[in-house]
């Protein structure tokens, strides 16, 4: 078992019979796991877990602890959420010790603000450990920094599915192309066309970056940088796949300096001034 490090004042909580943690196990990487991630798979007797959580952060658990597979396959996902909630309901009042984790974040796209508002309301106590969120973290491996005082004073955060998982149709896309300079989408590779097409119809520059990046943070992830007129074919023409993250914006552009895997694998940055500010950036 990994030793939870000694920090003076913090207490490793301890999750105790018939509480459920809802807990957020980061984009994929187990070393962006919090501490109290770490420290609930070591306690957690039952395990409810995501598609997107990396099998090897499963490994952290005690072979012991039951692992419970709550991933989503189409169909009716009302049905589905319901029934899982009420499972983690179920295993808290038979005195499990219970651990929900999720990808990311448990409270971005993630149902995890349903599930704990069921265990409330049938009286269950509950923890909430928070994730890296793949839209900001998922994005920094890529190197594309969600802000950048050059480019935005705003970021949205955006699911590319609606409620019926068939089209983006409850996001107004005009006002979205029009307000935030950088969008960060969420399931949004199957729709991608009519997403871009509707940026650009509210007014977003068809040459406007994007970066696409799938399985973020793992060995397997891979980075598409393309523009919003061309997104959706090169998504086609590379084959990717979910899970991935989009975002549109010129911080993309930042990656042609931030691609830090690739420096660190000894290329040169492809362009030191990506935005063209003409002056180092310390220089304010
Ligand atoms: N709660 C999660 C999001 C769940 S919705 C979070 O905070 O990250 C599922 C979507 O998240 C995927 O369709 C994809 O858009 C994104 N996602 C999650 N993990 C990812 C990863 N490793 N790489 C790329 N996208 C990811």
């Amino acid at each position: 078992m990994t030793k939870l490090p000694d920090i003076p004042g913090q207490n490793w909580p301890t999750l105790d019979p018939g509480w459920v943690w809802l807990c957020g196990a980061g984009p994929g990487d187990p070393g962006l796991l919090t501490l109290h991630a770490v420290n609930a798979l070591q306690q957690a007797d039952v395990i409810v877990y995501d598609a997107l959580c990396n099998a090897d952060i499963l490994d952290l658990a005690p072979a012991s602890a039951e692992r419970i597979y709550a991933g989503k396959r189409g169909g009716k996902p009302s049905a589905v959420q319901r029934d899982i909630s009420l499972r983690l309901v179920e295993l808290a009042r038979a005195g499990r010790r219970v651990l929900r984790l999720k990808g990311g974040d448990p409270f971005v796209f993630g149902r995890g603000g349903e599930e704990a508002q069921t265990l409330v309301q049938h009286g269950v106590p509950i923890r909430i450990v928070p994730g890296i969120t793949a839209g900001i973290g998922g994005l920094a491996y890529a190197g594309i920094p969600v802000t950048h005082r050059d480019v935005n004073q705003t970021v949205a955060f955006v699911t590319g599915h609606d409620q019926t998982g068939l089209a983006p149709n409850a996001v107004d896309w005009a006002a979205l192309a029009k307000s935030a300079q950088v969008i960060v989408i969420y399931m949004g590779i199957k729709h991608i066309a009519a997403i871009a097409a509707a940026l650009i119809a509210g007014g977003r520059d068809p040459s406007d970056p994007v970066g696409v990046v799938t399985d973020a943070s793992l060995p397997q992830q891979r980075v598409l940088e393309t523009t919003l007129s061309q997104a959706a074919a090169d998504i086609e023409a590379e084959g990717l796949a979910p899970p991935a993250i989009i975002c549109v914006g010129r911080a993309v552009a930042m990656r042609q300096v931030l691609d830090w895997q690739a420096l660190a694998a000894g290329a040169a940055p492809r362009n030191t001034d990506p935005l063209a500010r003409g002056r180092p950036a310390e220089a304010s």
